[in-house]
C-alpha cells in the first residue's frame, strides 16, 4: 500500500464564517487581488471591509468558465499592481481563475508552460502567492483541490495547471453563500459533487484516508441533495451539499478522478454546458460499463466492492445492488432535469474525437479500468 495526502492547512467551515475574512486575512498581504464572478455587489461589504482594514483591492471579475486568454490577462494586470495575495470568493470558475491567477502572480512563464496535456507541464518555480478561496457553490472543491481548471480555446478542451503548491493557504466554507443558488445551479454543482466522490471512491488510486471520506460525503448527497434542490433556503440541506463538496474536493485531490471527468475535459472545450451537468448526464453509463468491464476482466478489483457500497450508501438499504445504485443515480439526473448529451449539442459525429481525447485526458488515470475506444463510444451514445 502506498499513498500520499495533502489538502489545504486550514479549513474554516460553518454558517455565517465568511464575515470572518477580513480577520484571517491580514497577515497575509496587503495589495489583494480580489476575484470574484458576475455579481459583485453582494460582496460589497469584504470590499468595505477589506478598505477599512488598509488593504488595497484590485478587482478581477470572472465571466463563464475561465479561459488561458483572461488568464493571462488578468495575471499582467495583477503583477502591474503589484498585488501579493488572492482573495477568491465564488463558484468554481471564480476559485479556478483565482488559484491560477495566485501562481502567475509568482511565475512568470506563458500560462501554456504550466498546462498539463495540451501545454509543456512545467513545474511552478516558485510557491503561489497566498490564496484563500471561498466557494459559493456546493460541487467542485476546488477550494481545497491543487489544480485549476482553464479553458484551452486552441486546443478545445479544458485542461489543468496542477501543482501541491495551489492548494489553496486557507478554504472558507460558509453554506449561507450557497443559499441564493437557484435550482439549476444546485442541481449541476451538487451532481459534480456526487460524482466527485463516487469516482474518487472507485478509483484505483483510493486509499485508507479518502475512502471513508468518500463514504462520508455520499451520505451527505443522499441525505441533502434533493431537498436542497427543492428547498434552497434549507441550511441544514445547505450545509450537508457545502461538506460533501469540501469532502469531495478533498479526495479528487489524492485520489483522482476517472472516465466522467475524463470526458468532461473535451466536451466542456467544445461545448456550452455547465460542468456539473456533463459529469451527471454522463455518470450512470459511465458507472454501468465499468461495473461490467470490471466483472469481466477484473473481478478481483475493490472498486466493485466500492460500487456496492455506493449503491448501499445512495438507496438507504442494506441490500441494494450496483445496479440498484445506477437506478438511484438516473432517477435523480431525471428528478433534477438534467439533460442529455444531445441538448448540449453534441452529435455522434463527435463521438470517435471525444472518446479518443478523454482516452489522453489526466482525469482518466484513476479510473478503475482502462476502458476500450468501442467501450467509451459506447458511454456517449447512452447517455444521449
Ligand atoms: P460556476 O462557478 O461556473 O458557476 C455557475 C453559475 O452559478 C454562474 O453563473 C455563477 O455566477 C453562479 N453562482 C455561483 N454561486 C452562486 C450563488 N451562491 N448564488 C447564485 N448563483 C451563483 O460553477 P461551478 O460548478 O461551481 O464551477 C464549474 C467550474 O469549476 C468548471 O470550470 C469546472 O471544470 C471547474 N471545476 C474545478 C475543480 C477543481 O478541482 N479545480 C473541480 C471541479 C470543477
Amino acid at each position: 500500500m502506498q499513498f500520499q495526502f495533502s489538502t489545504a492547512p486550514k479549513i474554516i467551515f460553518g454558517p455565517g464564517t465568511a464575515k470572518a475574512i477580513p480577520d484571517h486575512v491580514s497577515r497575509m498581504g496587503r495589495r489583494a487581488c480580489l476575484v470574484t464572478g458576475s455579481r459583485p455587489e453582494q460582496f460589497q461589504w469584504l470590499m468595505d471591509s477589506l478598505e477599512h482594514n488598509g488593504f488595497q483591492l484590485q478587482l478581477i471579475f470572472v465571466k463563464g468558465e475561465p479561459d488561458t486568454v483572461f488568464i493571462s490577462e488578468c495575471a499582467a494586470k495583477a503583477r502591474s499592481q503589484s498585488c501579493d495575495m488572492v482573495i477568491a470568493i465564488g463558484g468554481g470558475s471564480v476559485l479556478d481563475a483565482g488559484k491560477a491567477l495566485a501562481a502567475l502572480l509568482t511565475n512568470s512563464r506563458d500560462v501554456l508552460d504550466y498546462l498539463e496535456v495540451v501545454g509543456k507541464g512545467l513545474p511552478l518555480e516558485n510557491r503561489p502567492a497566498p490564496l484563500i478561496a471561498v466557494p459559493t457553490t456546493s460541487g467542485t472543491g476546488s477550494e481545497v483541490t491543487s489544480n485549476a481548471v482553464l479553458l484551452s480555446p486552441e486546443h478545445g478542451v479544458k485542461i489543468s495547471m496542477r501543482s501541491t503548491d495551489m492548494i489553496p493557504d486557507l478554504a472558507i466554507v460558509d453554506p449561507e453563500l450557497t443559499l441564493s443558488m437557484p435550482p439549476n445551479v444546485t442541481a449541476a454543482t451538487g451532481l459534480d459533487a456526487l460524482t466527485q466522490l463516487m469516482e474518487a471512491f472507485v478509483s484505483r488510486f483510493a486509499s485508507p484516508i479518502t475512502s471513508p471520506l468518500c463514504r462520508e460525503g455520499l451520505s451527505h448527497i443522499a441525505r441533502a441533495l434533493r431537498t436542497a434542490y427543492t428547498d434552497g433556503a434549507d441550511i441544514e440541506a445547505r450545509s450537508s451539499m457545502s461538506l460533501a463538496s469540501l469532502l469531495s474536493g478533498i479526495v479528487l485531490a489524492n485520489a483522482r478522478l476517472g472516465a466522467v471527468h475524463g470526458f468532461a475535459a473535451p466536451i466542456g472545450g467544445q461545448f456550452h454546458a455547465p460542468h456539473g451537468n456533463v459529469c451527471a448526464a454522463l455518470l450512470p453509463q459511465v458507472m454501468r460499463t465499468n461495473i461490467r468491464a470490471l466483472s469481466e476482466r477484473a473481478p478481483e478489483s475493490p472498486a466493485l466492492e466500492a460500487y456496492a457500497e455506493t449503491a448501499r450508501i445512495l438507496t438507504g438499504n442494506s441490500s441494494a445492488t450496483t445496479a440498484d445504485g445506477i437506478d438511484w443515480v438516473m432517477e435523480i439526473c431525471s428528478d433534477l432535469q438534467i439533460p442529455g448529451l444531445a441538448a448540449m449539442g453534441i452529435t455522434d459525429k463527435d463521438f470517435p474525437e471525444l472518446a479518443e481525447k478523454a482516452a489522453r485526458a489526466s482525469s482518466m488515470k484513476g479510473n478503475p479500468i482502462e476502458l476500450t475506444q468501442a467501450e467509451l463510444i459506447k458511454i456517449l451514445r447512452r447517455s444521449y
